[in-house]
């Protein structure tokens, strides 16, 4: 009985410790897994494609942009997208908050569909996280405290309102201070200071 027991605590250890970040509760929820004690805004993060990054500049112009075909936006990217792979397009893709916070606001934003932004301290520091191209459904709602690691949405489909006709993929951008901006694009690189690159809060 003794012996079994250990056993089985000892592969509760290894399945924790080879999961990683990537565990989750019943409920959907990440584990926060000690170490780091960082998580990624979305399911696979680590091993995800960013193929536009904070504070790239791009137009619509197919020769200025990564992304194929190019989005209408032109400016400095200030958050950084993670993209979906192929076979992704109509799989359920959960977003996790990246620290414990307030959800400021929960909703439909012109340019982005489903947006969620949470206040958060960081380092001592008060940031606005912005979580966008969400289906609008799953949208925890304003004014309600969650736990780093917790669901919070899932992504919204490509090309339909709840991505405001972009494609399918997690747009996580960190801004400065407690705010309401919920900027994608900036036009002069002075503006950039405002935002925080996500890579401080990444478990990189
Ligand atoms: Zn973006």
């Amino acid at each position: 009985m003794k012996r079994s027991l250990l056993f089985f605590t000892a592969l509760l250890l290894t399945a924790c410790t080879f999961g990683g970040a990537r565990n989750t509760d019943g409920s959907g929820n990440l584990v926060v897994m000690q170490g780091t004690g960082k998580v990624w805004p979305i399911e696979g993060g680590g091993s995800r494609k960013i193929l536009l990054p904070f504070g790239m500049h791009v137009t619509p112009d197919a020769t200025n942009n990564p992304i194929d075909p190019p989005e209408r936006f032109s400016g400095y990217h200030v958050g950084t997208d993670f993209e979906i792979s192929q076979g992704e397009a109509d799989k359920v893709i959960n977003v996790y908050a990246v620290c414990d916070g307030d959800i400021n606001s929960s909703g439909f934003v012109e340019g982005y569909g489903g947006l969620i932004t949470e206040y958060c301290t960081i380092n001592n520091e008060k940031v606005t996280v912005l979580y966008g191209h969400l289906a609008i459904d799953s949208l925890v709602a304003a004014k309600t405290a969650v736990t780093k690691g917790q669901k919070i949405a899932i992504l919204g489909a490509a090309h339909s309102h709840d991505t405001d006709e972009n494609r399918k993929h997690l747009h996580f951008g960190i801004v400065k201070g407690w705010t309401n901006d919920v900027n994608g694009y900036v036009q002069t690189p002075e503006e950039l200071n405002l935002f925080m690159d996500a890579k401080t809060v990444l478990p990189l």
